[in-house]
């Protein structure tokens, strides 16, 4: 006999299905909505949908945005001679959190991984070379993706790829450890990072 009602394990499944929430978070959050007043799981559902309608990928740089292109994107203080190259959306809010960065992004939404065989189709690569190609004040391409395997690897496929153009591509190094995810660094260590960046079209 099931534990549970088939509307609530379907809700616990859904909620269960989503990152970093396991299957006690997942039955935990179902049954506090479901406690929950009716106005509160109104502005809820309201919130989830008015994100999902208003949310767009700015046509420049590919993040998350309500205006298009975003406000990075438009705003003429930014130092449009340097590229971030990150992987998701939460990248770019960890570096603007930082306040040091003053350049604009690309994010590619996912990283080349060649032993998953996963395509370069999955991510932004192909817009970005094509930014590039229209955007000659573009001089130096900064890889943020992360200590991965799969993040050094779309480091190295970009250094190689942007080699015969003639711009810079560096890598953001030092004090990150090997594995981890730029969204936990904590400023300082990006700051240090970012400063202490590896020229890779030199070697590549
Ligand atoms: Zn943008």
């Amino acid at each position: 006999m099931a534990r549970y009602s088939p509307s609530i394990q379907n809700l616990i499944a859904k909620l269960g299905s989503l990152p970093g929430i396991g299957g006690k978070s997942a039955q935990k959050l179902a049954f506090h909505i479901l406690d929950m007043s009716d106005e509160d799981t109104k502005s809820l559902l309201d919130a989830i949908s008015e994100a999902r309608n208003l949310t767009k990928k700015c046509s420049v740089c590919y993040n998350f945005t309500d205006s298009n292109p975003c406000p990075i994107c438009s705003d003429p203080q930014r130092d449009k001679s340097v590229l971030l190259v990150v992987e998701s959306p939460k990248d770019v809010a960890t570096f603007e959190r930082m306040h040091e960065y003053k350049g604009l992004y690309h994010v590619l939404h996912g990283v080349f991984d060649p032993i998953k065989s996963r395509s370069l189709e999955d991510t932004t690569i192909a817009q970005l070379i094509d930014r590039l190609g229209k955007h000659p004040e573009i001089k130096e391409v900064i890889v943020a993706t992360n200590q991965t395997a799969e993040g050094n690897a779309t480091a190295l496929f970009l250094s190689r790829m942007l080699k015969p153009s003639g711009i810079k591509v560096s890598r953001i190094a030092s004090g990150l450890p090997m594995g981890s995810d730029i969204e936990y660094a904590d400023d300082l260590t990006l700051a240090s990072a970012l400063k202490g960046r590896i020229t890779l079209t030199d070697e590549a």
